[in-house]
């Protein structure tokens, strides 16, 4: 029951049944672990499990399991800021002044933090940690406990996520992503650390390849300095939030080419390319340009400087 659509993971999971059977859940929940390790799809597993109306909690079936999954549920709340790096303090305010209003039909009041929180939002959420109304249940998210204060990491009960076994990846990679290759899965599991997420990413990012990271690798790879300038300049007049993810996709192409050259197998031929092709000094430098000229993006530098500048940057 409940927690089966979480794959792998089962010591946690055996953990969780028995202490919600028994009624001995917690307040606080820290749910811990790497980008794609499956940390949300546990988050909502164990709102649905609390917020079951069934005779085992997480049914999957009741109106209340149904809710949570489809994202409606009115006493399931996710505080999130998808504009900061962390959620802001007035959010976490806002939450706490919430919780002390009653559920409007669910047993509990869950408040879900995908993102992490800040000093200030910890420290918002200190008082409540002391003294939480009987139905209310915080859920926080991180890939790094450490950045939690101790005050608020101590009350948590911490979920740890785990790596996935070779073959449980293989086989769900197999489902997932039909048409990659056992090369590029292979190379997928590899560089995924054991999660499924990264991996996936891994495998989707070697397909769907913009015309422009294409046509850099091939300038890039030749040393081109005009081919270059013919790749930047019409990306001069895009909009930063075109511009952004393109140089993410250079930046990710060079590194897995530089994990090449140490040994690692490259996922896209593009990779392997250029492995072949530069030194590791020179995938190393130009990953180094391309992730402050993606900082530059962020802050708002113009399209226009940033590509003038990664002609002269690449060339
Ligand atoms: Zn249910």
């Amino acid at each position: 029951m409940g927690f089966e659509e979480l794959l792998g993971n089962d010591r946690l999971k055996d953990e969780l049944r028995q202490s919600l059977r028994s009624g001995h859940g917690a307040h606080f929940y820290m749910i811990s672990g790497p980008e794609g390790s499956g940390k949300r799809t546990l988050a909502r597993l164990l709102a649905q499990a609390l917020m079951c109306e069934g005779p085992e909690p997480g049914c999957g079936r009741c109106e209340g399991c149904r809710k949570v999954r489809d994202g409606v549920h009115p006493d399931f709340i996710t505080v999130d800021d998808p504009e900061h790096k962390t959620v802001a303090v007035k959010l976490v305010r806002d939450a706490r002044d919430d919780v002390y209003i009653r559920p409007n039909e669910g047993r509990r009041k869950i408040y879900l933090f995908p993102q992490e929180l800040g000093l200030p939002g910890q420290n918002a959420l200190l008082k409540i940690l002391e003294e939480p109304p009987a139905y209310a249940v915080f859920l926080l998210i991180t890939d790094n406990e450490e950045r939690l204060l101790p005050t608020v990491r101590s009350r948590c009960r911490v979920l740890k996520m785990s790596p996935l076994s070779e073959d449980l990846l293989r086989r769900e990679l197999g489902r997932r992503v039909p048409d990659a290759g056992r090369e590029a899965i292979d190379a997928a599991i590899a560089r995924s650390g054991g999660y499924l997420g990264q991996a996936e990413r891994l495998l989707e990012g070697s397909n769907g390849l913009a015309q422009q990271t294409l046509d850099f690798v091939e300038a890039f790879g030749r040393r081109d300095a005009m081919g270059l300038v013919r790749v930047l300049v019409p990306m001069e007049k895009m909009k930063r939030d075109v511009l952004i993810p393109i140089l993410d996709q250079w930046a990710q192409i060079l590194q897995e080419a530089l994990a090449c050259r140490a040994g690692g197998r490259a996922i896209s031929e593009q990779a392997r390319a250029l492995a072949t092709a530069r030194s590791s000094k020179d995938l190393l430098e130009a990953i180094g340009h391309l992730k402050k000229c993606v900082g530059y993006a962020q802050s708002n530098v113009s399209c226009a400087a940033i590509c003038g500048y990664l002609q002269w940057a690449l060339r």
